[in-house]
């Protein structure tokens, strides 16, 4: 089969596991070589580790599939409201779910392609790992971001709060990949970005400072840390984004 063929049925089978999950999503490829020489040396490590005996083909012209599902408004709605003085950790708890939801989407939707294409499936980034780290350094070691693959594929481009916003789901979307040596269409980066936009920024302090912080993403860790919801979650970020950010006007889920 061509590699455009190829592409048609890994968005067949991608479509069918969104319908199965009652999820809305996107999908993109991207080429392996340009997301290995992308990734943080560390990272790198931790995705040739995770191709295993299937690394020399992928060095060969292999791809990664990108893929996100977007969280249901519902989700997005209930994040830091406002219980007199105090955060509703109970309903802030309902987006935490979605976010272990959609995790277990991505992981059965990537294992599925992973299968169909001959590769093999990289999780949604795991849960559980914030806490138990005691630098958020030492999280990157563990985990293979998705960001560069959405990025190259055209998933989304890289916002301000360093989240990939997809121009139909904003921020508000989870990742997975899949890597295989199965000749495939590549997708295009977006051309889009975030322009004036600040509205991420506007609603998160480590965001807002983030050139003056050491690593603004140690401070968001021991926030998620510290707010104890039933997931390693925050989401401030991703709810000004889909309600604020430059693509409020235009179609929401
Ligand atoms: S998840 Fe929360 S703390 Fe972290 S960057 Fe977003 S708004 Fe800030
Ligand atoms: S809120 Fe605006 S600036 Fe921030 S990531 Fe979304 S579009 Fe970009």
């Amino acid at each position: 089969m061509s590699s455009v063929s190829n592409l048609q049925r890994v968005r067949q089978i991608f479509e069918e596991e969104a319908e199965r999950h009652g999820l809305n999503g996107v999908l993109g490829v991207a080429a392996f070589n340009s997301v290995l020489r992308a990734l943080m040396p560390v990272q790198r490590r931790r995705l040739e580790e995770l191709c295993g005996g299937e690394l020399p083909a992928l060095l060969e012209g292999g791809s990664v599939i990108s893929i996100a599902y977007a969280y249901p408004e519902h989700a997005i709605d209930v994040i830091a409201l406002k219980k007199g003085e105090d955060y509703d950790k109970d309903s802030w708890n309902r987006y935490a779910a979605e976010y272990k939801r959609l995790n277990w989407a991505l992981n059965a939707t990537a294992e599925r392609l992973a299968e169909e294409t001959g590769g093999v499936a990289i999780p949604a980034t795991m849960t559980g790992v914030a806490e138990k780290v005691e630098h958020v350094e030492d999280f990157y070691a563990r985990v293979v971001s998705h960001r560069v693959a959405a990025e190259q594929s055209g998933v989304g481009w890289r916002g301000k709060n360093e989240l990939i916003v997809n121009p139909r789901f904003s921020c508000a979307i989870r990742l997975a990949s899949v890597v295989t040596a199965l000749p495939l269409e590549r997708t295009l980066p977006l051309e889009g970005g975030c322009g004036a936009c600040r509205a991420c920024l506007d609603a998160c302090p480590f965001l807002r400072f983030k050139e003056r912080l050491d690593n603004y993403r140690e401070q968001c860790r021991r926030y998620i840390v510290h707010l104890g919801l039933d997931a390693e979650v925050c989401g401030k970020c991703i709810k000004a984004c889909y309600r604020d950010g430059i693509y409020r006007d235009q179609f929401r889920l």
